[in-house]
């Protein structure tokens, strides 16, 4: 049997005003995936423990069959290891985004999606300034880079850029024992970036802490030969963690123009030498983070119409096959974050009966729940029959 999870980022939503009350995957033309909904079984996910943010490392976690609750170590240690970086017991690792700010107010958290070259030139910028005192920045895609602080042990809190977009930054700067240090670095760095010469970027949002992460393999906890294909540093790093084999495709950008249908090809050719592949697409996500439902809408018609059909063509020469299709979390484009709600998800493949669903979206009547968002991979992976 060959297993293939599309995880669309962020993809479930809330119901919409000017889409005639529909949601953005009731309202979307997705002939694909309603297919999938109508032969296959659909149901919830619960992939956000109680007392957990809906953060998509820990809603990716439980989505790949890792429980958050035992294995989840911070995000940002995921991502180095994605980019490389060697963390030793007492490092710590923090995310830095590239940001724009407006006087106190957190503008953008992306510094409107600078572009890789100008990233890297920040960063650069960063590593002059601050090389000398034993911190390190890494680059990894755009906005989305690293600080690493070696033997420090802080109890730190800090919040999530994407969740102040447009508010005064200050009473959500990091607090607890260290973030003097860490406000200071923010603080000088915002001095560098001003000058005007690194794009819309001009400072620093420094979060998402952790240490050095342990996961199982994922062969040793479900006995198949794994693949991820990922745009983003994040997923990336989770699967190397995990022993899986991570897969580049080209043009995946981790954002709305990605390379949709390459993903898909990519991961049917995948499969030729794995049981498993994980293709993540961020689209969806990053579409909510905008606010804009129009981009969200084509986002997930770009899944259905450039992804599905190669999927579905592609998993026929393989006989036996199933298909998992979830978001990891809904990012409602009105509230431009990420929530902890259930997700939808399709099950469709061998050893699946149908149930009464005839389309996909967030109100489907669900056949299973899983409660322990994790559970999923058991689930959908060592069921012999699912509807049976
Ligand atoms: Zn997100």
């Amino acid at each position: 049997m060959k297993y293939l999870v599309l995880l669309t980022d962020g993809m479930s939503d809330h119901k919409q005003d000017e889409l005639g009350g529909k949601t953005i995957m009731e309202y979307a033309n997705t002939p694909n995936l309603d297919y999938m909904a109508e032969k296959g079984v659909c149901g919830l996910i619960k992939t956000t423990p109680d007392g957990y943010y809906p953060g998509s490392d820990i809603c990716n976690l439980s989505m790949i069959g890792y429980d958050p609750t035992r294995f989840y170590s911070g995000r940002s240690p995921l991502e180095a290891v994605s980019a490389g970086v060697e963390l030793n017991e007492g490092d710590m690792c923090f995310r830095c985004n590239l940001v724009t700010y407006e006087g106190d107010i957190l503008e953008d958290n992306s510094a409107h999606h600078i572009d890789n070259a100008t990233a890297k030139k920040a960063v650069a910028a960063l590593n002059s300034e601050f090389g000398a005192e034993g911190l390190e920045f890494v680059s990894g895609l755009g906005f989305r880079n690293l600080m690493v602080m070696r033997g420090v042990d802080y109890d730190i809190k800090t919040a999530q850029p994407h969740d102040i977009i447009g508010k005064d930054s200050l009473p959500h700067l990091p607090t607890g024992e260290g973030s003097e240090k860490i406000i200071k670095i923010m603080n000088r760095a915002g001095k560098i970036l001003n000058s005007g010469d690194f794009g819309k970027a001009n400072g620093i949002w420094i979060w998402g802490e952790g240490r050095k992460p342990s996961l199982p393999a994922f062969k040793d906890m479900y006995g198949l030969d794994a693949s991820v294909i990922a745009a983003v540093d994040l997923i990336r790093g989770i699967g190397m963690c995990g022993g899986m084999k991570v897969i580049d495709v080209p043009g995946a950008t981790g954002f709305i123009d990605t390379n949709f249908a390459g993903k898909a090809e990519y991961a049917i050719k995948a499969l030729e030498d794995s049981d498993y592949v994980f293709l993540h697409v961020e689209a969806a996500d990053e579409a909510g983070h905008m606010g804009i439902i129009e981009e969200k809408v084509k986002a997930v018609e770009n899944i259905d119409s450039k992804m599905c059909p190669v999927i579905l063509e592609g998993m026929k020469k393989f006989g036996d096959f199933r298909i998992l299709v979830s978001p990891d979390h809904p990012t409602p484009v009105k509230l431009r974050t990420h929530v902890p709600e259930p997700v939808p998800a399709i099950i469709f493949g061998t050893g699946v009966n149908p149930d009464e669903n005839q389309a996909y979206s967030e109100f489907i009547k669900p056949t299973f729940f899983i409660e322990d968002g994790y559970k999923i991979a058991e689930f959908f992976l060592k069921s012999t029959v699912i509807n049976g």
